[in-house]
Order: structure tokens, then C-alpha cells, then sequence
């Protein structure tokens, strides 16, 4: 597959304020590509200037091998989804997404049958004539994103486009971007600060916080293998513990945790001392006796299909544990002393 995009160390300033340090990253053609991080981390800055609405400082970016420094916005082969959607009001649906072709000169035959097929693929060919405002919030979404791909965009940029619906609209809306993707082979970048919607869409995640990538990859990749405390932070939910790192030897690391318990895990470095140390809540499992480790638990939360439970490790740090319900199973209680088990390969020692 060949680079839709290539970023390369690009800075961003704003006078005295730096919005990208040197970000570097290349989004394949035909992709779901997901920009995903914090208020603030720079996503928008980066689709900006994809589509040209904003200048590079420093670096360049590379649409289909070509360099677009200079290139005006209308000249690039991309088009943009953003949050506030702004239809027409005055103008049917139809008229509405055939708007763009207009402005390039596609003859009238021709662009009422573009936008009449753009309908068709967004399920709202029965409402052509209508006005955007006897439509829902959904519905006006779908025409916005219809509009955007009836030029046929190589790229189409999407900044946050779902915050605007309520939850339900929301989820079923991601399942119908994911599949408008795969239909129409055009390459998407997505910004959301939304992770759950990151991991449900995306072929590749690139995670950003205050300006700088942390880790690029699959949902599975960034979610198992985090590179640094961030991102195991942001993405799901773990428990972080700052641990010591006693000895390394053939890749296990023999680690101690806040309260003196110790345990061994895999280590890529040999570097002893001050770590983070990363376990998803849902990787422990409880046991009555034995374990990897001993705990108190202090509350449980009861939530139908799991329970989440807040559990004390002897000698101090809180450990989340989620373990699934079963109507068979008594319910641990504030107070029951248990030994937690690790599932292999869960405990994962961080870089930074
Ligand atoms: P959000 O999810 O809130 O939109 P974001 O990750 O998209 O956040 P950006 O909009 O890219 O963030 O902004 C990155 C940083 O650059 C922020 O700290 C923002 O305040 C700053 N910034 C953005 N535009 C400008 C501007 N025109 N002038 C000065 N600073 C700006």
C-alpha cells in the first residue's frame, strides 16, 4: 500500500507558542486513520494544515508523494467533515451536496445525479427535497459528510464529526462512517479526543499529547502494548504503580511494588530503578488463596455483566480490579482478603 500522506517533522508555532514539536507520521492509502488526544495536544492544528487552512512553520507534508507547500486549499485533492456541519439552511439536501460540484464546474445533469447517488450511500435519497432543518442531527451529519465526498476527494478529513449527537446517534453513526470508508476506498483521518470512538473506527491510531506523537498502531497494539505511562493512561483504564526494578535477567524483570510485594515480568531494557509499571484492571483475576499478589478489597461495584472492585495491595497501593459477574459466584465484599492472579504477559513495565 502506498503513503495517502506523509508528515515530516512538522513544527507548528503561533508566535512564542509551539502546537507541534517535529511531528513525523505517514497514513496509508484507503486507511481510517485516527488522530486521538487531549484538548489542546494539536489535532486540529495538523488537519489544518492538511487542508491547507493553516501554514507549516517548519517541515513538509507530502499528499501522494507531492509536496503541497504553496498549494491552495481548493487545489488539493482533500475535502473536510467538521464539527459544526453549516448545510445550507436555504437549500434543499440535494442542493446541498451538489453545492461543491457546482463550484468546480460539473455540468447540472451531472451533479444532481453525483449528489443523488452521495444520498443513496448515506440512506437519505427519500429526503432529497427537504430543508436541513426538518431533518434530525443525524440526518444533517449524514448530508455533511454526502456533500464532502461528492467531489470525489483522494482524502477527506474529518475534525470531531459525531460530539454534536447524543450517545446512541453517535454509535450507530461510527459504524456507518466505518463502512462509508471501506465503500467508497478513500482514505479518512478522523481527530477525536474520544477514545472509545478511536478504537472502534481506525484502521491505525496515532496518539498525540502536547504536540508530539507518543505511539502510532492498531487499536489492539496501542491498548496491549502502550509505549509509555500516556498513553497507558488515555487509552482504557490501568492501574499504574511506580515500581523499583531490582534485577533483569533473560528479559524478566524482577520488580518490587509500593508496600514491598514483588513479582516478575518481561523487561525489554536491562535498566534498573525507578519504573511505571501498567496492568489493565480486567487482566487480575481473584483467588481465593495464592496469587501473584495479596490484597484487601475496599469497595465493589456491581455493574450487571462485571464487577469492578477497588482492592487494597498489602503494604499500600490501590489495584482497580474488573472481574465478570456470575449469578453463581458469591459477590467479594469491602473487607475479604484475596490474592489477585496476573494473567501472563499483563504486567507490562513502561519506558517513561
Ligand atoms: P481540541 O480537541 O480542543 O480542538 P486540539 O488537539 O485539536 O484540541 P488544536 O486546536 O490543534 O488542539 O490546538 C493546539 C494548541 O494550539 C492549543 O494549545 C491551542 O490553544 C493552540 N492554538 C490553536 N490555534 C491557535 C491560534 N490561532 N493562535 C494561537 N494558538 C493557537
Amino acid at each position: 500500500m502506498s503513503d495517502a500522506i506523509e508528515i515530516r517533522r512538522v513544527v507548528k508555532r503561533y508566535g512564542t507558542f509551539t502546537a507541534l514539536h517535529g511531528v513525523s507520521l505517514a497514513i496509508r492509502d484507503n486507511e481510517f486513520f485516527t488522530l486521538l488526544g487531549p484538548s489542546g495536544c494539536g489535532k486540529t492544528t495538523l488537519l489544518r494544515m492538511i487542508a491547507g487552512f493553516e501554514d507549516v512553520t517548519q517541515g513538509e507534508i507530502l499528499l501522494f508523494g507531492q509536496n503541497i507547500a504553496g498549494l491552495e486549499p481548493d487545489r488539493r485533492p482533500v475535502n473536510t467533515v467538521f464539527q459544526n456541519y453549516a448545510l445550507f439552511p436555504h437549500m434543499s439536501v440535494l442542493d446541498n451536496v451538489a453545492f461543491g460540484l457546482k463550484m468546480k464546474g460539473v455540468a447540472a445533469d451531472a451533479r444532481r445525479a453525483r449528489a443523488g447517488r452521495m444520498l443513496e450511500m448515506v440512506h437519505l435519497s427519500a429526503f432529497a427535497d427537504r430543508l436541513p432543518s426538518q431533518l434530525s442531527g443525524g440526518q444533517q451529519q449524514r448530508v455533511a459528510l454526502a456533500r464532502a465526498l461528492a467531489p470525489e476527494p483522494r482524502v477527506l478529513l474529518l475534525d470531531e464529526p459525531l460530539s454534536a449527537l447524543d450517545l446512541k446517534l453517535r454509535q450507530a453513526m461510527r459504524v456507518e462512517l466505518k463502512q462509508l470508508q471501506e465503500d467508497t476506498g478513500i482514505t479518512f483521518i478522523f481527530v477525536t479526543h474520544d477514545q472509545e470512538e478511536a478504537l472502534t473506527m481506525s484502521d491505525r491510531i496515532a496518539v498525540m499529547s502536547a504536540g508530539h506523537v507518543q505511539q502510532i498502531g492498531t487499536a489492539r497494539e496501542i491498548y496491549e502494548a502502550p509505549v509509555n505511562r500516556f498513553v497507558a493512561d488515555f487509552i482504557g483504564e490501568t492501574n499504574l504503580l511506580e515500581v523499583e526494578v531490582a534485577s533483569v535477567a533473560g528479559g524478566q524483570a524482577r520488580v518490587v511494588l509500593p508496600g514491598g510485594q514483588a513479582l516478575t515480568c518481561p523487561s525489554a531494557s536491562d535498566t534498573l530503578g525507578r519504573h511505571a509499571l501498567s496492568i489493565r484492571p480486567e487482566r487480575l483475576s481473584l483467588v481465593e488463596a495464592g496469587g501473584d499478589l495479596k490484597a484487601t478489597v475496599e469497595r465493589v461495584v456491581y455493574l450487571g455483566t462485571d464487577l469492578q472492585l477497588l482492592t487494597r495491595l498489602e503494604g499500600g497501593a490501590e489495584m482497580q480490579v474488573r472481574v465478570q459477574n456470575s449469578a453463581r459466584a458469591r459477590v467479594p465484599q469491602p473487607g475479604d482478603r484475596l490474592g489477585l492472579r496476573i494473567e501472563e504477559g499483563a504486567a507490562r513495565l513502561l519506558a517513561d
